[in-house]
């Protein structure tokens, strides 16, 4: 019998072991930390957003540059199939207002509980806490792990690498195997923040009192990404789904210049004229902050934006005001750095590989999940292309051990 290990207890490496648990191979399962999908539970912590059900022809658009090298796994694995698979492990899942595809009880675990023991019960082995290290004299077929009982050498037929991106780390995706990997010559793209917050130079006086307040029902608007929803003001500038869905085209942009400047729209529902209409009227003897509040209901961190960016002798031109509310300037110095990111961009160049994602230089070894060069927005983009290309790592090889041992 043949024995494959799959190296990452993630996403992708499950899915590759669920295909392999299959066939007649012997799937070994190793993992760093103690126990097996940490990050995946992490992702089911705030409600699990699996999928997306928008049309297929949108969903594949979210990977951008990396829509073509993804297709092919996303197509053999769509977000129907992927409610298929999870109704057949026992997991109901419903689609939300924004299309979003969550299990009906919103969490991880009983998805993962129930993942685990089907793995288990068609006889893939785990072994947690072995940390690979590399392959011993450049050989593929004999892996080095650090073990609770020191440096082991397993000896495989294949293996398959589900290593993860180089976010949240103490989770157990590194990124320590960039080097390994380059070392043999793969390239592999710098790991970067995606789905990240960005530092900016707030004002002492800003930070102390709004760093942890929402900014809520606000435009970002930034070249010709243009889109409603809510951001968090932190102490080093802002974070939150409404900016990490431009967080790649923002990364990028920084790349280039050093720094760049998004747009809010601090009032996206009303015109230039009402605002302006409602900052004309009488003023009397009411300050500012009453007048704007009374007008407007202008107050907390939308008010304090205004006057962080504008001068208090402007505070009184209505003209300069309604400008600021509508198109109010940020000015963004560098992304949050990656461990905080949600997910990363980067990784295993898709030239490397071959369609069943095999690595061309280095012969029985495999690629799937995070650590592919690709990136996507929240919204179930991540799991599923994570899911998908697990799955097609586990078809290859099983197709590609039978073919080469024929
Ligand atoms: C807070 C948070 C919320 C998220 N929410 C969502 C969401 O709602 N929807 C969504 O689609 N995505 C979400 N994501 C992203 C999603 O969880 C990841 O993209 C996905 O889990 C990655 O799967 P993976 O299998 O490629 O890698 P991982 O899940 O990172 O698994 C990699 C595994 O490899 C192991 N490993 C790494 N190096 C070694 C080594 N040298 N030796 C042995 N083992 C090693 C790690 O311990 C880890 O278990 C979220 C992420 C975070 C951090």
């Amino acid at each position: 019998m043949k024995t494959v290990a799959i190296i990452g207890a993630g996403a992708a490496g499950l899915m590759a072991a669920e295909m392999l648990s299959q066939t007649n191979l012997h799937v070994i399962v190793y993992d760093a930390m103690p126990s097996a999908g940490r990050k995946f539970l992490m992702a089911g912590k705030g409600g699990m957003n699996i999928s997306h059900a928008e049309d297929f022809s949108t969903f594949v658009t979210r990977y951008g540059t990396r829509q073509k090298h993804l297709e092919p796994y996303l197509n053999a694995f769509t977000p129907t199939d992927l409610r298929a698979w999870l109704a057949d492990l026992g997991i109901e899942t419903f689609i939300g207002s924004s299309r979003r595809i969550f299990p009906k009880e919103m969490k991880a675990a009983p998805l993962l509980r129930a993942w685990l023991h089907r793995l288990r019960s068609r006889g893939v082995q785990f072994s947690m806490r072995h940390r690979w290290l590399g392959w011993k004299n450049n050989d593929t077929k004999k892996l080095i792990f650090d073990t609770p009982n020191g440096e082991q050498v397993v000896n495989v037929d294949a293996v398959i690498l589900a290593l993860g991106g180089g976010s949240w780390s103490r989770l157990g995706s590194t990124g320590d195997w960039v080097s390994i990997l380059r070392e043999q010559g793969v390239i592999v793209e710098t790991l970067q923040p995606s789905n990240c917050g960005f530092n900016t130079a707030w004002s002492d006086y800003f930070k102390q009192r709004f760093a942890g307040q929402p900014l809520k029902n606000v435009q970002l608007q930034f070249g010709n990404f243009q889109q409603k929803g809510e951001l968090m003001i932190t102490e080093h500038g802002i974070e939150g789904g409404l900016i990490y869905a431009a967080s790649s085209l923002i990364r990028n942009a920084i790349f280039e210049t050093g720094k760049t400047t998004i747009h809010l729209d601090l009032f996206p529902d009303k015109t230039e004229d009402e605002l302006m209409a409602r900052l004309n009227k009488p003023r009397g003897k009411t300050s500012t902050a009453q007048f704007w509040r009374r007008q407007l209901k202008l107050d907390g961190v939308k008010a304090g934006l205004v006057r962080e960016i504008l001068r208090n002798d402007t505070l009184n031109s209505s003209e300069l005001v309604v400008q600021t509310l509508k198109k109010l300037p940020l000015t963004l110095l560098a992304p949050r750095p990656i461990d905080e990111a949600i997910s990363s961009a980067g990784g295993v160049n898709f030239d490397e590989l071959n369609t069943d994602l095999m690595c061309k230089k280095l012969t029985g070894v495999f690629c799937a999940g995070e650590m592919l060069d690709w990136e996507a927005p929240t919204g179930g983009y991540l799991l599923t292309a994570c899911l998908a290309t697990g799955r097609a790592v586990g078809l290859g090889m099983a197709t590609w051990l039978a073919e080469s041992y024929n």
